[in-house]
């Protein structure tokens, strides 16, 4: 049986644009996965990691999300993520906010609400990222987060975030 799901896609090392576009490709290219539809490209201003709560002294991040149809199940799903981030060059450091390559989440899964050890879906930072939500809004404005509601709802508490759309960057779904 097939799934919807929706992958965020971030980056703010290297070549922004291309980290995305490869992991976009790499998606596109699994047998398992059909890519749907794709975001613009948004620019946003990391957000706070320091312990102390100052402001991260870190590149701007390159983010977008995309619609995905697949036959994978939820955990081989976030495997395949997992497996393109690295191919994506991405070095794990301690920060959990710090900069990287590629950063690839699992969004949404249908209507899937689990929690294990290692896989919280829907992720749960979704509902207070602003570089989540807005380019949601724009492939899937109906849509609703299980558990969160929709997703235009949720808009208003991350109104105050940093987050421009670029426009003349997307990436185009090749087919043939
Ligand atoms: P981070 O480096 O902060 O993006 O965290 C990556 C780790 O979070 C992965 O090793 C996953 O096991 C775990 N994780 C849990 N839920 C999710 C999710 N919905 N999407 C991506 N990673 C997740």
């Amino acid at each position: 049986m097939s799934e919807i799901a929706f992958i965020g896609l971030g980056s703010n090392l290297g070549e922004r644009e291309k980290n995305l576009s490869s992991a976009l490709t790499l998606l596109a290219e699994t047998s398992e996965i059909e890519l749907v539809s794709t975001s613009s490209f948004y620019e946003t201003t990391p957000i706070q990691d320091n312990p102390d709560g100052s402001v991260a002294n870190q590149p701007d991040f390159l983010n977008a999300v995309c619609q995905v149809n697949t036959e994978l199940p939820v955990q081989f799903l976030l495997a395949r993520l997992l497996k393109i981030e690295k191919k994506g060059g991405r070095e794990r450091k301690h920060r959990q906010h710090g900069p990287r390559t590629l950063d690839l989440d699992l969004l949404i899964y249908g209507e899937t609400m689990c929690k294990t050890a290692v896989l919280t879906v829907p992720h749960p930072r979704l509902h207070n990222r602003a570089f989540v939500l807005y380019p949601l809004m724009e492939i899937a404005p109906d849509l609703v987060v299980p558990g969160k509601g929709p997703v235009k709802n949720l808009l208003a508490a991350v109104a105050e975030q940093n987050i421009r759309r670029i426009t003349g960057i997307n990436f185009s779904i090749k087919t043939g």
